[in-house]
């Protein structure tokens, strides 16, 4: 015990520890905003536990405790990563979604207009529809149970996929620059949406945009309005040269 007490004594704080502590508040303090309301904070006070426990056994030399968080950190950070998945997921989205990141790098060119026409003739209609653009972030993850379409975009065949008779209308459509990926992919659905009156294509219409930096569009059924979802957020009902604004806004870093 003694020695822990010299060892706690020959501690000095120096300018620079000081620094290099408020940094690491500040990261922490970061990291806890982004992920307020899910389970990553768990994530990270399990490690803080570990790595407080691994300092202690250390200084105290306690051998069977270092036996097993040794063996603890091989095996259990494989663990945390598969469980964390979504959130690790999410920590690297909003890396991805930074402005200054999306400001140095050059953003898909997407020809918005040929969307927008299709979006507002399917309102019209009184159809409903999912539009997801990829941003700078690859979707490929989330095709998989789609089907590949992979064709040169055009408002008419966005309209077509989208009519009730057609096969593949469920679900949403994913664009990658002038081209369709995929149509009828089913999207991971948001939990949380301002008006608990929407349904399921509003909430997969947010729940993209909170894994990735992607957009999406959405054209209520129900209600025939157009509503845009970027970063988790979900816009309210919208109109054409809004909604042209925010899309190349947001491509082009601005947003
Ligand atoms: P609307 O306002 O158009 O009625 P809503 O938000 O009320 O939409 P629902 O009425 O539940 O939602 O819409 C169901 C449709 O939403 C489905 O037929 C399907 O096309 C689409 N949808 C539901 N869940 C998903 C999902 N996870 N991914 C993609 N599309 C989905
Ligand atoms: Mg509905």
């Amino acid at each position: 015990m003694n020695d822990f007490l010299q060892i706690l004594k020959s501690i000095e704080f120096s300018f620079f520890d000081i620094i290099d502590f408020l940094i690491l508040l500040f990261i922490v303090y970061q990291f806890l905003k982004l992920f307020r309301g899910t389970r990553a904070p768990y994530m990270f006070l399990s490690v803080l536990i570990i790595v407080f426990l691994a300092v202690i056994s250390e200084i105290l030399k306690l051998s069977s405790m270092n036996l097993l968080i040794n063996a603890f950190k091989t095996v259990g950070l494989v663990a945390l990563i598969i469980l964390f998945q979504p959130e690790i997921r999410r920590l690297l989205a909003s890396i991805g979604q930074s402005r200054i990141l999306r400001a140095l790098t050059k953003g898909p060119k997407v020809p918005i207009d040929e969307i927008i026409e299709a979006c507002y003739r399917i309102s019209e209609r009184g159809y409903g529809a999912l539009i997801v653009i990829q941003n700078r972030m690859s979707l490929q993850d989330y095709l998989e149970e789609g089907i590949e379409i992979d064709a040169k975009l055009s408002s008419y065949l966005i309209e077509s996929i989208f009519y009730p008779e057609n096969p593949l209308h469920d679900g949403a459509i994913v664009i990658k620059e002038d081209r369709i990926l995929s149509a009828s992919v089913k999207l991971p659905r948001s939990s949380k949406l301002p008006d608990p009156l929407l349904g399921t294509r509003h909430e997969a219409a947010v729940g993209i945009t909170e894994i990735s930096d992607a957009i999406s569009i959405v054209v209520s059924e129900e209600r025939q309005t157009v509503r845009l979802a970027f970063k988790g957020e979900l816009s309210p009902p919208i109109e054409k040269e809004e909604l042209k604004g925010t899309i190349e806004a947001i491509l082009n870093g601005r947003i």
